[in-house]
């Protein structure tokens, strides 16, 4: 079964991009990988959050670093809602 989650990031000079993630598990096999969307890898993140600790996104516009803070809030709780599923499995 491959799942993919898109996790937009709104930067504030207007430019929007994506952190896509695709997960693969059938049981025999199982990887993960996230790719950025209209964002470059060079941003500076040292907190807690895994997604931006591993792909450290910044805007590509603009060059801002990008934090779980620049999430598109009406996407955060269903964020919090994947996160939660996964504690539990
Ligand atoms: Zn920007």
């Amino acid at each position: 079964m491959k799942v993919g989650i898109i996790t937009h990031v709104n930067c504030p000079c207007g430019h929007r991009g994506s952190i896509v993630e695709s997960i693969y598990d059938d049981g025999h096999s199982h990887w993960y990988r996230a790719t950025l969307e209209g964002l470059s890898h060079s941003g500076h993140y040292d907190g807690t959050d895994r997604l931006f600790a591993d792909n450290t996104p910044a805007c590509a516009a603009c060059g801002l670093s990008l934090t779980p803070e620049h999430v598109d809030s009406s996407e955060f709780k269903t964020r919090q809602n994947r996160r939660h599923a996964e504690t539990v499995t």
